[in-house]
């Protein structure tokens, strides 16, 4: 079984399912494939930064994202020797929307994707995995052979966009390999509940004892992180959950009185974090965008921003000569290189700062011989605050959605 569509999409993460939104918002006809049967995953970023917030607003949808269940945060704090450091506050920044908003993420992809079944050129299939892709008889990418609910079938594109994030299934199948830019970190997950009479800490890093706790309000709970070198999860194992518990309790204290909802180690989930990407995004038919394309770590907050960023170059670039390829006209290949060619310095300087921050801050916190000195530098350089809070904000290389919405017929915003 063959089907066609303009623009295939692999991938309903952050960087498909923004680029499906707006491509279908411009009349193209798209199709995103997302392997689950929802967007309930393993956390991995539930922040929405100024930026994207200011692209939601340029896309009319500010006002039901807002409706959405969500918290607010202005300052993001690292606490050390039981003193708390801003690195970061928004409010600092010249932005209609002077803070990070934390939704959980499957709410906001619902919110993205609700809005682009809207236009009649979008198709969401959930459940429907990307195999590979199909080549014509000149080796140009075609489209992607994909298995879904009714079994394996092709579906014809002229362009395919793999946004299939950081173990990207089409990367390797096209014979993509990314580098590596950092070394890898562990991540692990686990939820602990929230009392009235908590800290407002919004969202908080502790460091001592060569350990590091993320806390991030959740209003009900507190959604944890424990940063750890590759391999943390097999040491916490080893020395067990006594000590794992005497550990958060000691490094967020607040927290020591409930220390024992975290009953066994199966409820801790572990990730692991790696910075890499590939150093050309595109083949003739075949574009790599997001994760898909350079992968992020959790350090300081951006890859969910860049994602959506990725995809708004994306469509700013593409849509007319899409439209135009959905009219009969060949599709110009040449075009793909400019996505690319836009958003690699900001990638670079993003992945830069992960890097920097993983050396001078965690490497040194997790070394436990001393304090990572890197905090203390935001006391001193106000400078440093502005800086952090501009890149984690904006990024650094904000994109605005230049494209044209062909609204639905006989709709009324
Ligand atoms: C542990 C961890 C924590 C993080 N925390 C943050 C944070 O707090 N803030 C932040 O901004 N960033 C964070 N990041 C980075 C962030 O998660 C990514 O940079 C961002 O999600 C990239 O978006 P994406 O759409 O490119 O890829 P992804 O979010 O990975 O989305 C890819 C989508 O494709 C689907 N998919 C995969 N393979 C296929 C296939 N073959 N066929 C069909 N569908 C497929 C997946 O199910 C997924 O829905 C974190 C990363 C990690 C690892």
């Amino acid at each position: 079984m063959t089907e066609k569509t303009t623009v295939c999409i692999a991938g309903g993460g952050p960087a498909g399912a923004v680029l499906g939104l707006l491509l279908a918002r411009s009349g193209v006809d798209v199709v995103v494939l997302e392997k689950h049967a929802d967007f309930r995953r393993d956390f991995r970023g539930d922040t929405v930064h100024p930026a994207t917030l200011q692209i939601l607003d340029e896309l009319g949808l500010i006002e039901k994202f807002h409706a959405l269940p969500h918290q607010k945060v202005s300052t993001i704090g690292v606490v050390q020797e039981g003193r708390r450091i801003d690195i970061a506050d928004f409010r600092r920044l010249k932005v209609r929307y002077p803070y990070m908003a934390f939704v959980p993420q499957w709410d906001f992809l619902d919110l993205i994707t609700a809005e682009a079944k809207r236009y009649p050129g979008f198709r969401l299939l959930m459940n429907t995995e990307a195999l590979g892709v199909v080549r014509d008889e000149g080796g140009r990418v075609a489209g992607l052979r994909v298995r879904g609910p009714q079994g394996e079938r092709q579906i014809r594109s002229t362009l395919v966009v793999a946004a299939d994030g950081r173990h990207s299934v089409i990367r390797r199948d096209a014979g993509f390999v990314p580098t590596l830019i950092g070394r890898s970190l562990d991540v692990i997950f686990f939820k602990i509940s929230r009392r009235d009479t908590d800290p407002d800490e919004g969202i908080c890093v502790r460091i001592g004892n060569g350990k590091i706790f993320g806390a991030t309000d959740r209003r009900t709970y507190w959604q944890m992180s424990y940063e750890t070198s590759t391999g943390g999860m097999e040491k916490v194992r080893g020395e067990g959950l006594d000590k794992f518990r005497a550990d958060l309790s000691e490094l967020v204290p607040f927290l020591a009185d409930r220390a024992h909802e975290v009953s066994s180690l199966d409820q801790l989930s572990s990730l692991e974090a790696r910075i890499d990407r590939l150093e050309r995004w595109h083949e003739p038919g075949l574009l790599f965008i997001g994760d898909a394309a350079h992968a992020m770590s959790p350090v300081a907050g951006f890859g969910v921003n860049l994602a959506v960023q990725d995809a708004v170059a994306t469509s700013n670039i593409l849509t007319a000569e899409l439209l135009r390829a959905q009219e009969g006209r060949i599709f110009d290949d040449e075009l793909l290189a400019r996505v690319r060619r836009r958003r690699k310095r900001a990638v670079a300087l993003s992945q830069g700062l992960q890097r920097a921050t993983q050396k001078f801050g965690i490497d040194e916190a997790l070394d436990g011989s001393g304090q990572p000195p890197a905090p203390k530098v935001f006391e001193k350089l106000g400078v440093a605050q502005w800086l952090m809070s501009r890149v984690i904000g904006l990024g650094f290389r904000p994109e605005h959605v230049r494209t044209q919405e062909k609204a639905p017929e006989g709709t009324v915003r």
